[in-house]
């Protein structure tokens, strides 16, 4: 009965590190996923992240065990709620009036993507606009998420391939022709895949506008951290939304700025105008999630709550996280100084001017596939690299790759 059902194209970000692994080349380079590698290559475990493990599996206290992942216990549908109320603080701030009064309502969900798609079901149940608008263009998950959901996709203007900067007209133009209500999302930092983001001073700009259209701001926050090293520099665009006292969604992951990627631990927090308004809408969360997986697991919130409370952690955890994005950033200049010393054509300054973990090179579909083909370099055909599978050795080889690329 199945024998109708046709193959399926793989997912053309996943799908990088699939033909990767198929290639047996030793100077292979995977510049596709997403995920951070240290100077060697490797991926990285934080050693705060270590630190809460042991803890979690040492820890005797009565107190500490209803939270910890040792006891292999379900969570409530909405999961741990030490971890949802230390997740609200650090992206509102810790003395968010919001958060005092009781006007957000956070639960945790399964990563960022699982925070978007909870979100995006929610909205399409008891919001009255249900159009999403997202940016031209975005993580290509995006629109698959939205759709799944039971919203309808379209897009805004965001990227300009001519200055390889901010469409900035041409995203005010879009939202203001939106019908009146309806949905944004807003990468709230380290915009994936272009690496750019409006200025503060766009980002208010953006703000005034929304609110004055009524249009509902969905944050999606996967970088927090991880674009400047600062926690609250990268968290200042949600910020400055919710100071205003209107309503919002946040996406939060921990994916990228604690590297638990796998352990599926993020969080959806809707920013509501009373607390009444926040309850009933934690309510109707709950009947959201508990026919799509019940409940979230224990393990990887409980590392980031177990982090969150303690200040000398929390702190050791900012020392690792700037470290992480560092790193990045010297990427970014290693290789816009290959580029310029072996006089590529093209002005590369995008280069070490975007922001993130990614770098939108420019580079088209068929310089990609030369670069695959020649080089044994992965990465997806819209041009961008992740800057944190770069390393000091493999830079001049991409250099290489991108000269022969452009000069052919
Ligand atoms: N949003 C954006 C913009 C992302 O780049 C990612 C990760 N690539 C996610 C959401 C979700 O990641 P995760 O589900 O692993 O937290």
């Amino acid at each position: 009965v199945f024998a109708h059902v046709v193959k399926a194209p793989e997912d053309p970000i996943l799908g990088v590190t699939i033909a990767y692994n198929k290639d047996p080349s030793p100077v292979k380079l995977n510049l596709g996923v997403g995920a951070y590698r240290t100077e060697e290559g490797k991926p990285l475990v934080l050693n705060v992240v270590r630190r809460a493990e042991q803890l979690l599996i040492n820890d005797r206290q009565a107190k500490l065990s209803v939270l910890v992942s040792r006891v292999k216990e379900y969570l409530p549908i909405v999961g741990l709620a030490e971890f949802n109320k230390l997740s609200a603080k650090l992206m509102f701030g810790e003395d968010s009036p919001a958060i005092r009064k009781n006007r957000v309502t956070t639960v945790q969900c399964l990563s960022g993507t699982g925070s978007l798609r909870v979100g995006g079901e929610f909205l399409a149940r008891h919001y009255h606009q249900k159009t999403i608008y997202i940016p031209q263009p975005t993580w290509g998950n995006h629109p698959k998420v939205f759709t799944l959901a039971g919203l309808s996709v379209k897009t805004y203007r965001y990227y300009d391939p001519a200055t390889r900067g901010l469409n900035f007209k041409g995203l005010l133009e879009d939202l203001d022709s939106a019908p009146s209500g309806a949905i944004v999302l807003l990468h709230a930092c380290a915009h994936n895949p272009t690496g750019v983001d409006p200025t503060p001073e766009q980002w208010e700009k953006i703000r005034q506008l929304m609110r004055s259209r009524k249009l509902m701001p969905f944050f999606d926050s996967a970088y927090q951290g991880f674009a400047s090293g600062s926690l609250d520099v990268d968290a200042q665009a949600v910020r400055m939304f919710v100071a205003d006292g209107g309503e919002c969604l946040v996406a939060q992951s921990y994916a990228k700025n604690m590297g638990l990627y796998g352990e599926r631990v993020g969080a959806l927090s809707i920013v509501c105008n009373a607390a009444d308004v926040a309850s009933r809408v934690e309510s109707q969360l709950k009947l959201v999630i508990r026919p799509m997986y019940s409940n979230p697991p224990i393990h990887g919130a409980s590392i980031v709550a177990t982090i969150l409370r303690d200040k000398n952690m929390f702190n050791e955890w900012t020392v690792e996280l700037k470290a992480m994005a560092d790193r990045i950033i010297t990427m970014r200049q290693k290789l816009f100084d290959a580029l310029r010393a072996r006089g590529t054509p093209g002005d590369w300054s995008h280069i070490i001017k975007q922001i993130g973990m990614f770098t939108f090179t420019g580079l088209n579909k068929e310089q990609v596939a030369f670069m695959t083909k020649e080089y044994h370099i992965y990465m997806t055909s819209d041009g961008r690299i992740s800057m944190a599978g770069l390393s000091s050795k493999t830079v001049p080889h991409l250099a290489d790759a991108i000269h022969a690329a452009v000069t052919r």
